[in-house]
């Protein structure tokens, strides 16, 4: 349908792509094309006895990739959300990936949640995109429900590790009714010094999950 609004605002603020500047969307085809997925096993993560497997889906040092989700999180350009939609569900079926991770293997998928005060501030949690991508391709419902976050936090951006895992022990809150015996795909978006999903999958395995397998959009 013919939206009045987007064509007078893309005429007054021209949309450019965050890559190469061309003007007409926020990535132009050539950049996307060029977006290479690389899944990885990231075994330095797994130093401790809660989670099985972790895995990343880009590298957040491809320059595109971390203008992408910096404009996603702090310039809340919505728009992008189609984008890092169609990415991940490249990257989702890519070989590397599709290959270790099979639906038969996981019962729930979970999103690391944020807290009321911050999903508010900020309208959405990214990790629940590609929870739901990944919900999509395995054909099982996002469970946004099992994990949930007691206290707000100051974000862990800009601490160092040791703090980290400081600021975010105890804070989350696992529903041992529904993880009971589950294997779980625990989503993120960026993986930095893994302290978020490390204490998550503690939560879940305490739990009672029977198994916690980390995913990421991105390896920080
Ligand atoms: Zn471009």
């Amino acid at each position: 349908m013919f939206d009045l609004k987007k064509t007078i605002l893309d005429l007054i603020f021209p949309i450019y792509c965050l890559e190469c500047r061309q003007v007409g969307a926020w990535v132009c085809r050539r950049c996307f094309e060029d977006i290479k997925s690389c899944a990885k096993w990231q075994e330095n993560f797994l130093d401790n006895q809660h989670l099985s497997q972790v895995w990343s889906l880009f590298d957040y040092h491809q320059p595109i990739i971390a203008k992408i989700l910096h404009a996603y999180k702090y310039e809340f350009i919505t728009d992008l959300e189609k984008i890092i939609s169609d990415i991940l569900s490249q990257a989702v079926l890519s070989q590397d990936f599709a290959k270790q991770i099979k639906p038969e293997f996981v019962d729930l998928i979970c999103p690391v949640p944020l807290s009321k005060k911050r999903r508010r501030w900020r309208g959405f949690n990214q990790s629940e995109i590609l929870a739901e991508v990944v919900a999509k391709s395995f054909n099982l419902p996002v469970s946004d429900d099992i994990l949930n976050r007691k206290f707000h936090t100051r974000a862990q951006v800009g601490l160092p590790a040791k703090l980290r895992e400081i600021n975010i022990k105890g804070i989350f809150q696992a529903n041992s009714f529904s993880v009971l015996e589950k294997r779980i795909l625990l989503v993120d978006d960026v993986l930095t010094t893994g302290a978020t999903m490390k204490e998550c999958a503690r939560v879940l395995k305490e739990a009672g999950a029977k198994e916690v397998i980390g995913l990421v959009f991105a390896k920080g």
